[in-house]
């Protein structure tokens, strides 16, 4: 068996034909910058979130940036972010001279605590980036009614959660990214919608943004050679749109296959107590970016080491939560001051998961991390 912590080289294989085409197309025309096939397949992603508009960008981390630009912060301003995370959410901040603001999260759900956000909101926040973390929603209708009441934006980081959706108490549902003011995603190659190269978008309800994160994104250009405000270069190439383009249409199944796959693994690990397996919460359904688990008094690395002998990778996302992060390191942040992310970075445990999962492999899986606990 060769197993993979994520299988893009099976994937292909299934739709080589259809891909290898979309390819050869963006290079018999030569139109490889803002082609047709990045409109095409900007105008069928908006339909599939039910979006008015995607903005193609170069990657998820520039996706976030240019948002944050488009909302005018100035200097010094604060934008909320969760401190278990991927290192993008809070680098963008930075690097814009903005502060992040970090937060500790739910220990269920992996997601941004509404509690710790409300308690970390000053007068000189402005934003917040909620964390779709390993593939689920964070608590929006909460943060949502948060951010109304202070008058703060929201950036959703739905990099890892494309094609989840989040169900309202009203009975009204939208999809992962398309809740806030605006969300972000990645389609960097393991992402559930993952091109063959760098690849990302921004998604919004609002013209106004829209239209300015489009200047933004294009050198702070609206009309050719005028420069209204600093910009970015920051696009999606036609042959990663002509690739993800036949993969939007299998993203609906590639999610269901990882559900399948996650629902293998709860239910061969239900009966084990040193194992939490990942809850999915009532409002918002997961499409299992990662299967993460939480290990209860186990020695991590030597089941790590065991799954290895097998030839069954496994990762920690995340071992190092960004406030102690040298990078991030400031008079603000100390050990011990998020305790459900640091406890979080010693227990958890990823698994492989992926679209291309057999059960002969899951079941291998499964058995070899239950062999070394039980
Ligand atoms: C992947 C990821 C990003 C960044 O995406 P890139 O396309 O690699 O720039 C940002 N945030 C989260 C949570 C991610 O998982």
């Amino acid at each position: 068996m060769n197993i993979q912590m994520v299988d893009l080289q099976r994937q292909y294989q299934k739709i080589k034909s259809e891909v290898d085409k979309g390819i050869q197309d963006v290079i018999d025309t030569t139109s490889f910058i803002k082609g047709p096939k990045v409109k095409e397949f900007q105008q069928n992603l908006e339909a599939y979130l039910g979006v008015k508009h995607v903005i193609p960008v170069g990657n998820g981390t520039d996706a976030l940036q240019i948002a944050l630009m488009a909302l005018d912060l100035q200097p010094g301003d604060e934008v909320i972010t969760p401190t278990f995370t991927f290192i993008a959410t809070a680098e963008v901040v930075a690097v814009l001279g903005l502060t992040p603001v970090l937060v500790d999260v739910d220990p269920a759900t992996f997601c941004l605590s509404i509690e710790a956000v409300k308690k970390a909101i000053t007068p000189k926040t402005k934003a917040i980036v909620p964390v779709h973390l390993f593939g689920q929603n964070a608590d929006m209708e909460a943060l949502i009614a948060l951010a109304k009441e202070n008058n703060l934006s929201i950036v959703e980081d739905a990099c890892q959660s494309i094609g989840s959706s989040y169900t309202f108490s009203n009975g009204k549902s939208a999809m992962s990214g398309c809740m806030g003011d605006i969300g972000c995603t990645s389609f960097f190659p393991s992402k559930n919608l993952g091109c063959y190269g760098d690849g990302g978008a921004i998604l919004t309800n609002n013209d106004i943004l829209a239209e300015k994160m489009r200047a933004i994104a294009n050198h702070g250009m609206k009309v050719r050679y005028q420069h209204d405000v600093v910009g970015v270069n920051s696009r999606l190439d036609s042959i990663q749109a002509a690739v993800l383009d036949v993969k939007l249409k299998h993203l609906d199944s590639y999610n269901a296959s990882r559900l399948q796959a996650a629902k293998y693994y709860n239910n061969a690990f239900q009966n084990c107590e040193k194992i939490v397996t990942p809850i999915t919460a009532s409002n918002s359904t997961h499409v299992f970016h990662q299967y993460t688990i939480k290990l209860i008094d186990v020695d991590r690395e030597a089941l790590q080491q065991h799954l290895a002998s097998k030839g069954i990778p496994s990762m920690v996302y995340y071992p190092i939560s960004l406030h102690l992060q040298k990078a991030y390191q400031n008079a603000r942040y100390k050990v011990g001051d998020f305790p459900i992310a640091e406890e979080l970075s010693k227990v958890v445990l990823s698994l492989p998961m992926h679209t291309e999962l057999t059960e002969d492999e899951l079941k291998h899986i499964a058995h070899a991390v239950l062999e070394f606990l039980l």
